[in-house]
């Protein structure tokens, strides 16, 4: 159970990459990949981010660890501003923020074995005096459900979820207190997916590990979460707690991509919100709410007004001007037939 002290608080930021050109290579314009999204992640809680592909997602957990330089922007971790440490106490303060990323094979050393990998990881962080590193490593390997055995094989002798598992032990021998799983299971089979899913959260009860969770899959955010942020085109859309983002979404493009999951029972029925369009291009991103190019329930004022992240409760917060003056009841909206807008 997560209590209420943020580990995290991401304050304003911004990630904009330049895009050069001409001879002289200057700066032509930026992508906006992340633009000045705000919010906190609480002690022991799992955090999701969800949205499509380009959404500025998993950017926002690469910035987070500075593994890109934010381009403006606060990230404390733990009241201390990540975005102004050297790199010295960078390196030393990553001990506690670790990163999982969807295809764990192309960060391994092909030619290390999983004690290298490990005691790599361990010695550049000083964790442990070297000769007993072995058997924590062994540990941590019966700790993700793999065997002490297994210590001395190469990353190529594990299938997919295996060396997930292993990705897991290694994020897991610095002892970092903040994971950021980075579509950490999108590329497993959904049996597999299950298995590792469920490994997060036993890990989680037993070493007190808060998890931001980034994914694209609303089915596997429901397992794992205990909060979601919704995002579109690098901003944020929605916050809410799971239970009232699954029960009660407020922002139209949240609506759209539950109303897209299947329910495996034919008798029940739900109103499908499509999505028209594409996501425009975050170099050139619509005036006005990111949305309005696609959302059904557009307004004139949506085309000129960005809508702030306003709080519906406690619970809630979201970022749409039909939701300003309370929850909306969607039911009796009518929704307009519409193609996208062009930008
Ligand atoms: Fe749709 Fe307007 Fe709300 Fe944006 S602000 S989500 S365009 S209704």
């Amino acid at each position: 159970m997560a209590d209420a002290t943020p580990v995290l608080q991401v304050r304003n930021l911004k990630q904009y990459f330049p895009i050069r050109g001409g001879v002289l290579g200057r700066i032509q314009n930026y992508v906006k990949a992340v633009d000045d999204i705000s919010f906190d992640v609480y002690a022991g809680e799992t955090l999701s981010i969800v949205g499509e592909s380009g959404c500025g997602k998993s950017t926002t957990g690469r910035s987070i660890l500075r593994l890109v330089e934010p381009t403006e922007g606060r990230i404390l971790f733990e009241g201390q501003n990540i975005a102004e440490l050297s790199k010295a106490d960078l390196r030393r303060r990553r001990k506690d923020m670790q990163i999982i990323f969807q295809d764990p094979y192309s960060s391994f050393n092909p030619r290390q074995t999983i004690h290298q990998l490990l005691n790599e990881a361990m010695a550049i962080q000083n964790v442990l005096p070297k000769n007993a590193r072995r058997a924590r490593i062994q540990e941590l390997l019966e700790m993700v459900g793999l065997k002490a055995e297994h210590i001395d094989r190469y990353p190529h002798e594990f299938s997919g979820g295996q060396r997930q598992r292993i990705a897991i032990a290694r994020a897991l021998s610095v002892d970092p207190k903040l994971l950021i799983c980075d579509e950490a299971v999108s590329s497993l089979d959904v049996s597999v997916q299950a298995q590792v899913i469920n490994l997060l959260k036993k890990l989680q009860r037993e070493l007190g590990l808060t998890y931001i969770f980034i994914a694209h899959d609303l089915g596997v955010v429901r397992h794992i979460s205990d909060r979601v942020v919704v995002m579109y085109l690098g901003k944020i859309a929605e916050v809410a707690d799971k239970r009232t983002l699954f029960e009660r979404p407020q922002h139209p493009y949240t609506k759209a991509l539950l109303s897209a999951i299947p329910i495996p029972d034919p008798k029940i029925k739900r109103k499908r919100i499509p999505l028209v369009g594409d996501v425009p291009s975050p170099i050139n991103p619509p005036t006005g709410c990111p949305f309005h190019t696609r959302c059904p329930f557009v307004m004139d004022r949506c085309r000129s007004e960005l809508p702030p992240l306003h709080e519906l409760d406690r619970n809630q917060y979201v970022a749409c001007h039909l939701a300003e003056s309370g929850p909306v009841d969607y039911d009796r909206l009518k929704l307009k037939n519409r193609t996208p807008e062009a930008e």
